[in-house]
């Protein structure tokens, strides 16, 4: 027969159920915000969490995610070759700072593996992990993370905005410094001149006829 101990031990580890969420939204549609919301309610109720970002700009040197209402958390960072299953039993082997969640920005930079590992945390420890991120890069493809995110999370949710006509934003369009839309070039352009707008998919086909009419950019869709 068990002993009270080991029952309970069962009870705090292997019958946590825990899921893995992705919540996708445009370019401006507040997803850092959101995070950021989701760990102060967590400090709030004592709840233990753990914030994680992919590694994409290395100019930014300090560990942290921001938003641009100012607010700021620690976060660890993940490099393309970093095991995150591998990281968490790290961490959560330190049973008193053994996190219930995990809140991970810009998942769109995760590696497919990294998904995967990120899965195998759920399902052996228990533990919730949220993925905010951007569902398709500027030429309206699936990023590698989220594409896994879409195939196997438990729950997906779309974190909505509008476009400047008012319909939901699908598209996160990027810009040169002529306010042209761009659509060749790499997925990730560190230190460039070009920004990024979400807009409907409906804008963003009307604004590159409208361009290729000026005979500035063939239409290539
Ligand atoms: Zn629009």
């Amino acid at each position: 027969m068990r002993n009270q101990n080991s029952l309970l031990g069962d009870l705090t580890t292997m019958n946590r159920i825990g899921k893995l969420y992705f919540r996708y939204g445009t370019m401006g549609s507040a997803k850092t915000a959101l995070l950021l919301t989701t760990a102060y309610n967590f400090e709030e109720r004592q709840i233990a969490y753990r914030c994680m970002k992919p590694v994409v700009d290395t100019r930014d040197n300090k560990n942290v995610i921001r938003s641009r209402i100012g607010i700021e958390r620690e976060c660890a960072w993940i490099y393309p070759d970093t095991n995150l299953f591998e990281m968490v039993r790290g961490i959560a082997a330190d049973d008193p700072d053994r996190p219930e969640w995990i809140l991970v920005d810009e998942a769109q930079f995760l590696t497919p593996e990294q998904v995967d590992q990120l899965a195998q945390v759920v399902d052996e420890y228990g533990i919730n992990v949220i993925c905010y991120g951007l569902r398709t890069d500027f030429r309206t493809h699936l990023f590698e993370g989220s594409r896994r995110l879409l195939e196997i999370a438990d729950t997906i949710d779309e974190i909505k905005s509008t476009c400047t006509c008012g319909r939901k934003t699908i598209v996160n369009a990027r810009v040169n410094s002529l306010g042209e839309i761009i659509t060749e070039g790499a997925v990730v352009e560190i230190g460039g001149n070009d920004r990024y707008i979400a807009v409907c998919r409906r804008c963003w086909r009307n604004k590159r006829v409208e361009q290729s009419r000026k005979g500035r950019l063939p239409l290539d869709m």
